[in-house]
């Protein structure tokens, strides 16, 4: 990253808080397993207790609904085979999953690995193209398959395109058909209100490192009445579903984040907001580049403007963005260094070549009004660039026919953040 002098990839990974490196490694100066049941250990499980009360409290939860574990993977991994093995297992009829269509692959995965594995069936449900959850549909397969499904998962906010999810509608939905709902809240926390006890979810999971503590911190908070079968099997720690020692300088990190990130969320999603605003007016005056989303900004999240580009690949403007110092991203998954169609774009529609000259610019609590006008500035002779390499590179290559281009979803790539 040594030339990046702009980064707007927040949504990938952010700044680390001082408050939270501070207790980090305040925490790694102590001794002690929190559950061994000496004064070392009751030192160590009472500052965990008092991190999971700090969490809890910043998020509208009960300290006994927080379950840590080491990230947003881990937990929506918990929640949909752990949510599904759970009620399965005291209704067997409950064998179905729904899902929508552009979760990240956190969720999309276990989902499909049921589905393959273990005999669910599983309803990927549609969004428009605005990359809005398709009610409709939703309440089409509650009223087809309500008593067989153990769960409905629906991400609070994208982390493509940063479009915020219809949750209430979704909640109140599958409630009155007794299902319920999780949501990967990892790109909301911090940008949006979230609040545990008022969005009626059972579960909800959210990331550290997309907040400002370290990578590798994260929780899956979970109602005491949702029924979860644990993935890993071990000690038992957190309510015997999420075995192994608890990493108490992790959780106190988390702990510490999500307690200033919540504290800032409204003036911080209002000053960025307005950098937002402010990327895009610059970058829709580029001729062929697209907003994605809806377009009433409260409809996306604060920090985050999703771009399609006609006639370019994200790899080469995220190439040319890199030379002139502005770090962003495609948001979707890369393989070997080239970008696969987004799985969310063609869910909401696109094409596959759409699907691949998308571009995204994360904002955070970095980030100031240089770093947006570094990208304004930059964009018209990146985009020129890269239509120019797109456009020669289909002179001397025959376009594959659709069905020979190696589609997928980006579920199982590497590297989708
Ligand atoms: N869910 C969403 C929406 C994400 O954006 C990410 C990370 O990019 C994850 C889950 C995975 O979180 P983690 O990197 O903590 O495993």
């Amino acid at each position: 990253m040594s030339g990046t002098r702009h980064y707007l990839d927040h949504a990938a990974t952010t700044t680390v808080r001082p408050e939270a490196a501070a207790v980090y490694a305040e925490e790694l100066t102590h001794l002690g397993n929190p559950s061994s049941t000496h004064a070392a250990g009751r030192d160590a499980r009472r500052r965990l207790e008092e991190a999971r009360e700090a969490l809890a409290a910043a998020v509208g939860a009960e300290p006994a609904e927080v379950l840590f574990t080491a990230g947003g993977t881990e937990a929506d991994n918990l929640a949909v085979k752990g949510a599904f093995w759970g009620r399965r297992a005291a209704e067997p009829a409950r064998d179905r999953l729904a899902v929508s269509a552009v979760e990240h692959p956190a969720v999309l995965e276990p989902a499909r690995w049921l589905a393959a594995h273990d005999g669910a069936g599983l309803d990927l449900l549609p969004v428009g193209p605005d990359g809005r959850l398709d009610l409709v549909t939703l309440r089409t397969v509650l009223e087809t398959h309500g008593p067989r499904l153990a769960l409905v998962s629906v991400m609070w906010a994208n982390n493509e395109t940063g479009v915020v999810q219809p949750l209430a509608d979704v909640v109140a939905a599958a409630r009155a058909a007794g299902v319920p709902v999780h949501s990967d809240a990892v790109q909301a926390l911090g940008r949006v209100p979230v609040h545990f006890a008022r969005s009626g979810l059972a579960a909800l999971t959210l990331s550290g490192h997309k907040v400002g503590a370290p990578v590798g911190t994260g929780a899956l908070l979970a109602r005491r009445d949702l029924a979860l079968a644990p993935v890993e099997h071990g000690g038992g720690q957190e309510r015997g579903v999420r075995s192994g020692t608890v990493g108490v300088a992790g959780a106190r990190a988390l702990a510490a984040a999500v307690t200033a990130a919540v504290a800032e969320q409204e003036a911080e999603a209002a000053r960025l907001a307005r950098l937002r605003d402010r990327l895009v007016a610059g970058a829709l005056a580029v001729p062929g580049v697209h907003l994605t989303g809806p377009a009433d900004g409260a409809a996306r999240l604060p920090g985050t403007v999703h771009l399609g580009v006609d006639g370019a690949d994200a790899d080469a403007l995220l190439f040319g963005l890199d030379m002139a110092g502005v770090a962003a991203s495609s948001g979707s998954a890369c393989r070997a260094g080239v970008h696969e169609p987004s799985h969310v774009l063609l869910a909401m529609g696109r094409d596959e070549e759409q699907a691949r000259s998308a571009l995204r610019f994360s904002l955070g609590r970095t980030t100031t009004a240089a770093d947006v006008d570094a990208a304004v500035a930059a964009l018209p002779a990146v985009v020129e660039n890269a239509r120019r390499a797109h456009a020669t590179v289909r002179r001397r290559v025959p376009v594959p026919a659709a069905g020979h281009v190696p589609v997928g979803t980006t579920a199982a790539a590497p590297g989708v953040r």
